[in-house]
């Protein structure tokens, strides 16, 4: 995708939910989502990343307030999730996921050490953790992504 850029006041939204069953986090539901995702935050100009990670979805939405807040409340009426929680909220002067429109990203065992970083590989609760360390958590995933994308490009 094209770079999202802009100047204008951004508000940004991470939530975490848990998927509504084991298809639902599988390869093509998770696939199918984010396709439509891609699709219609393209259109939206909305960013973000969704991580799929032990019986968790976490997603990071970026972008125009009403846009954020319109997809948010499509999201919360999908019957592939349930129990989702606002974890953090509020206006960002910068994305921080402008390369996607949505990206999604599992953690391999090899990406522990982001976890450990971070304290979170024996108990993965999203919910209970504060914004900042979950934005940090999906800054990490992000930049893993970033380098499995620049391995696959050469
Ligand atoms: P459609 O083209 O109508 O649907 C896309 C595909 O998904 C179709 O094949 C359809 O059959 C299937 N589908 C749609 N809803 C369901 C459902 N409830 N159960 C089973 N299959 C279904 N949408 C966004 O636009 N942006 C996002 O960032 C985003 N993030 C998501 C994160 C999570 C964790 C989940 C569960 C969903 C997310 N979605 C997102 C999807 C969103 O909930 C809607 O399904 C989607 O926005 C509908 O868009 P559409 O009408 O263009 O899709």
């Amino acid at each position: 995708m094209s770079r999202v850029t802009g100047s204008r006041t951004l508000h940004r939204l991470i939530y975490a939910s848990r998927p509504a069953n084991d298809e639902a986090a599988g390869e093509d539901q998770v696939a199918e989502i984010i396709r439509a995702s891609i699709r219609n935050n393209r259109a939206a100009a909305i960013t973000g990343l969704l991580l799929v990670h032990d019986g968790w979805f976490v997603q990071a939405l970026e972008g125009p307030h009403q846009a954020v807040m319109t997809t948010y409340g499509r999201i919360l009426k999908d019957a592939r999730h349930r129990d989702a929680t606002v974890i953090a909220a509020g206006s960002t002067y910068e994305r921080g996921f402008a390369d996607w429109n949505m990206c999604a990203r599992r953690l391999t065992a090899a990406d522990d050490a982001i976890l450990d970083t971070l304290a979170l590989r024996q108990h993965f609760e999203p919910p209970a953790l504060d914004g900042a360390k979950v934005l940090r958590l999906l800054t990490a995933v992000r930049g893993i992504q970033e380098r499995t994308q620049l391995r696959a490009l050469t």
